[in-house]
């Protein structure tokens, strides 16, 4: 079966290396080459801390334990020159600020509900896992299960993985689609017309833009995110630790920008501190004061950052659904169209677990987790662009 992967980004990528195992002959259609967009503008965090209980959690707790078999089998199949995944199993704490203490206790007990590791941490726990934390920090919560990659090599790793299994990738933009009787023939692009029995958009941020241009309708938004990149410096973050009230900025839908300080290092030594969420189409300007808004939160968890210096700044573009769930399955109405988009903030996280689903729904293989509430024919609530 011939299927057209549209986008190589860490969806698109997973979404080839599983429909390859599965014994598809897969094309990958990328504008921008591998991970030239959103997924080298993001940071590479693989939570299961973040999600309360539902279908999203489902899919994370999944996507955790596949993480961890694709990591070790791309960083295995790796040829000389190809980039590893950096995959690390640090673990993540979250770390509650005086207020906050009820609120992330009761969180943490829900997710144990779903079978998540949640360990309640006293100040004296805290910092013997964080010395350099706040003492303003008396509550938090070790996560031992969250892990992190290089977005971007992880990214590359899953497609060099997939065209070692015979996938071919191909740069070009996708303008059209030639639908017959109500099933997709080809995908037009503005090199070459590809014939083909099924496609998958994974288009990111533009997937609803690229639905459009296949000739349907699929609501994926951009939802704006800054990340400030420090010097390397001599103290250690040695988990990934983030602010209790980031899960609050994850689930609100509102437009206006929304900051929580999620701190990340990375094995050269700099830290990665974000991050912001805002409704601002495709626009990258303007983003001083969520940075500024940023920097004092992860000043006040981490209280040496105040001397730091940064080294750069970047910007991307979430997925965003307007119910906050990716959109994994059959378009509904055309016959051989899925989609694979709208991950927001953990499409990184859930890419392997995508890939395994967009195989179930294409080719009919295992399912890794429930596959109805991730199908894009489900009611959406309208929101403004
Ligand atoms: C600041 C920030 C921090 C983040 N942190 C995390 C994190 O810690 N953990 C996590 O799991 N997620 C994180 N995310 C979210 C994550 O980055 C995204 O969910 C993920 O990268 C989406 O991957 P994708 O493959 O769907 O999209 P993309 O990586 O954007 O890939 C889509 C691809 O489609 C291509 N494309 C678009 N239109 C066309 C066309 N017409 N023709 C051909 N190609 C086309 C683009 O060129 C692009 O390469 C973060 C995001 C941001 C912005």
């Amino acid at each position: 079966m011939r299927i057209v992967v549209i986008g190589a980004g860490a969806v698109g990528a997973a979404c080839a290396l599983a429909l390859t195992d599965a014994g598809a002959d897969v094309v990958v259609v990328d504008r921008a080459g591998v991970a030239g967009e959103t997924s080298s503008r993001c940071e590479g965090n693989i939570l299961v801390s973040d999600k309360g209980p539902g279908p999203e959690a489902d899919l994370a707790i999944a996507g955790n334990r596949i993480w961890r078999q694709w990591a070790a089998r791309l960083d295995g199949e790796r040829r000389r020159g190809q980039p590893a995944t950096e995959f690390d199993a640090k673990g993540g704490v979250v770390v509650a600020l005086p207020g906050a203490e009820a609120g992330l206790s009761a969180f943490a007990a829900a997710q144990r509900g779903i079978g998540v590791r949640a360990e309640e941490l006293d100040a004296a726990r805290l910092r013997e896992l964080e010395p350099e934390l706040s003492a303003d920090a008396g509550f938090g919560v070790w996560y031992p299960d969250d892990a992190q990659v290089q977005p971007s090599l992880a990214t590359q790793a899953m497609m060099a993985c997939a065209a070692g299994h015979g996938a071919r990738l191909l740069r070009a933009e996708v303008t059209g689609a030639r639908v017959h009787v109500g099933r997709i023939r080809a995908v037009v692009t503005d090199r070459d017309e590809l014939a083909t029995d099924a496609v998958v958009n994974c288009a990111g941020p533009w997937a609803g833009e690229v639905a459009q241009r296949l000739g349907v309708r699929l609501p994926i938004l951009p939802r704006r995110g800054t990340i400030i990149v420090t010097a390397p410096m001599p103290q250690r973050i040695f988990h990934k630790v983030y602010d209790a009230d980031y899960v609050g900025a994850v689930a609100s839908g509102d437009a206006d920008l929304q900051t929580s300080t999620v701190v990340e290092s990375t094995p050269a030594g700099t830290v990665l501190i974000g991050s912001s969420r805002e409704r601002v189409g495709f626009s990258t300007a303007h983003t001083l004061p969520a940075l500024s808004e940023i920097a004092a939160k992860a000043v006040r968890l981490f209280p040496f950052l105040a001397d730091t210096m940064v080294l750069r700044t970047y910007t991307g573009f979430r997925p965003y659904a307007p119910d906050h769930l990716p959109m994994i399955g059959a378009d509904g109405t055309v016959d051989g169209l899925f989609h694979a988009a709208g991950h927001e903030g953990a499409g990184i996280g859930l890419a392997p677990a995508t890939g395994l689903l967009i195989a179930h729904a294409v080719l009919g293989t295992p399912a890794p987790a429930d596959p109805a509430p991730f199908l894009p024919t489900r009611a959406q609530p309208a929101v403004a662009a």
